[in-house]
């Protein structure tokens, strides 16, 4: 743990998510204190074992969506920034459950206008590049034609027009993150989660994986360390208040590829192939995700380091090792 002669208090909202408690993580280990406002929907307890008897960090256990919950933590700590992570998520999960979804505006509401009334901390929130929806033009641009088609994608939407109504109206600093696939360590592979979870999995049961549809389909993934490290550099620097940025590497890659590359790390090339499976989720499921990074790099002087292979093989020993 480094000794901060900055300390600063960060709100992370969802800091018992994937995403989440590697922020937390990281802010701990960099010598902030950290408050992990969860509800432990999606989110557990096992994600923040490693900082959970921290002194610089504290859980707290509600639901952003209920403004007695949130509101009792604002007026307890001054924050200088947060993290606005809860939702929910998950493909199948958001789709089976559009209302649920829709509850977190309120979430978003609550983070803003608590933000503005207790010293104004610089607000992140992470967005998705599911505001694109099935793009209109590739690569995928911040100020380009958006496409939100899902609930989830609704309230991404939502939120990151609020920020910016927020930051132009009351000078609040905000800043959305799209983040495209992110994955690593702690991302969930049950038939809930996600891709790369979910290929992993299978394939250390000595399942094939089950590629959707063609597995032409492609997106951009962007390991957790990396994802993490972008969000850190949102937050820091000031040039990035009103603005909305895409974190991904610029690199998409075909599912079917994404398959192979697990197969082949895992040690099984030539024993199981990806299988082609239908698409439960036909209707919905993007062709193409391909984002334009060159706003992240110049904003946020940054650009992702961990290629996909040292990704997978830190992601694969996670889920043989726990
Ligand atoms: N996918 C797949 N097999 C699975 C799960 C997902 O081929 O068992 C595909 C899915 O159809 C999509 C991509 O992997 O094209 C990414 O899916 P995920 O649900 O992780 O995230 P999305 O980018 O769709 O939000």
């Amino acid at each position: 743990m480094q000794k901060n002669k900055n300390k600063k208090t960060f709100l992370v909202t969802g800091g018992a998510g994937f995403i989440g408690s590697h922020l937390c993580e990281k802010l701990i280990k960099i010598g902030h204190k950290v408050v992990c406002f969860d509800n432990l929907s999606t989110g557990t307890l096992k994600n923040i074992l490693t900082i959970k008897k921290n002194p610089n960090f504290v859980f707290i256990k509600g639901d952003i969506n209920q403004i007695k919950d949130i509101s009792l933590i604002f007026r307890k700590y001054k924050f200088n920034g947060v993290f606005h992570y809860a939702a929910t998520v998950g493909v199948k999960r958001t789709l089976e459950n559009p209302l649920m979804v829709l509850k977190d505006a309120e979430g978003i509401k609550n983070i803003l206008e608590l933000s503005l009334k207790y010293g104004r901390p610089k607000v992140v929130f992470a967005s998705s590049s599911e505001v694109y929806g099935e793009s209109r033009e590739l690569p995928e641009k911040e100020e380009g034609a958006i496409n939100p088609q899902i609930p989830y994608a609704a309230v991404k939407l939502i939120g990151e027009k609020f920020l910016e109504a927020y930051y132009y109206k009351h000078n609040l600093k905000t800043c959305s993150l799209r983040f495209f696939n992110v994955y690593g360590p702690r991302q969930d592979g049950s038939d809930y989660g996600f891709v790369v979870g979910i290929f992993i999995r299978q394939v250390l049961s000595g399942q094939s994986p089950t590629v959707f549809g063609d597995g032409r389909q492609t997106r951009d993934f962007t390991f957790i360390d990396d994802n993490v490290e972008a969000s850190w550099r949102a937050m820091k620097l000031e040039k990035t208040s009103g603005q909305i940025i895409n974190i991904g590497s610029g690199r998409p890659l075909t599912i079917f590829d994404l398959a192979t590359e697990i197969i082949n790390l895992v040690g099984l090339e030539g024993k199981i192939k990806p299988r082609l499976v239908k698409n439960r989720k036909i209707d919905i499921d993007v062709r193409h995700r391909f984002p334009e990074v060159g706003k992240m790099i110049k904003l946020l002087n940054f650009y992702p380091k961990v290629s996909l292979e040292e990704g997978l093989k830190k992601m694969i020993d996670w889920y043989k090792n726990g």
